[in-house]
């Protein structure tokens, strides 16, 4: 089974699905996982960017060699600025991906989140996986990113109400691990981007449901 997570920034990935890369990874999936934006290049755009970016690659990198990922592509979108670029365009790099790893499963952000690179990475992706004749699409999953997801807006229509859940007991402290790679963007407790919280998270949505620690996901389609 072949398995596409599209996130928009490097961490998002490990972030929202870490723990669940690495169960498909551990079960023999091929995992891909493709980023939208850099991550950096917001901060200051006046800056010289270059070691900043080559340091989160180099986490991406090394994060993905944690959880298992086979491979990585890096985009180059505006960072905090994907509202400047035309939907069809970010969509059309998605579909580029989709077409050429024809996954089964595609891990992406909630709609709602506060950042707006997440939320038009989600609009790209549905765009992309639109449930054509000869799709390979057949689970779309959004998953909850950390310090985003809870900070949007307060609204019931706009709530990140979970449908799916990953027992991710086994792979918990791998994440954990993934996400020490990327120290530069984690934050010290009780940020809701500290490594303690992500481990309050994890626990919290596991006991919802009867399990020791889970990654939780709104199902946005399955066919089946
Ligand atoms: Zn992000």
């Amino acid at each position: 089974m072949t398995v596409l997570v599209v996130a928009a920034h490097p961490d998002d990935e490990t972030l929202g699905c870490g723990g669940a890369i690495a169960r498909h990874t551990d079960a023999g999936d091929t995992v891909i996982v493709m980023f939208l934006a850099d991550g950096v290049t917001s901060r200051d755009p006046d800056a010289d960017h270059a070691a900043e970016l080559a340091r989160r690659r180099q986490a991406a990198e090394a994060a993905a060699r944690i959880l298992g990922v086979a491979d990585l592509a890096f985009g180059d979108l505006p960072d905090n600025r994907m509202d400047t670029v035309p939907l069809l365009e970010i969509a059309q790099a998605v579909e580029l991906a989709v077409a050429s790893y024809a996954p089964t499963t595609v891990y992406t952000h909630h709609r709602h989140d506060l950042n707006v690179d997440h939320r038009r990475t989600h609009e790209a992706v549905m765009t992309a996986c639109r449930p054509q004749p000869g799709s390979t699409v057949a689970t779309i999953l959004a998953f909850e990113t950390p310090s985003s997801t809870e900070w949007r807006t307060a609204d019931p229509t706009s709530a990140f109400a979970p449908t799916w859940y990953v027992d991710i007991g086994a792979t918990l402290d791998r994440k954990i691990l993934a996400l020490e790679a990327y120290a530069e963007e984690m934050r010290p407790w009780p940020h809701p981007r500290s490594t303690q919280a992500v481990r309050h998270l994890a626990h919290w949505r596991g006991s919802t449901v009867g399990r020791e620690a889970a990654e939780a996901f709104v199902l946005t389609r399955h066919v089946s």
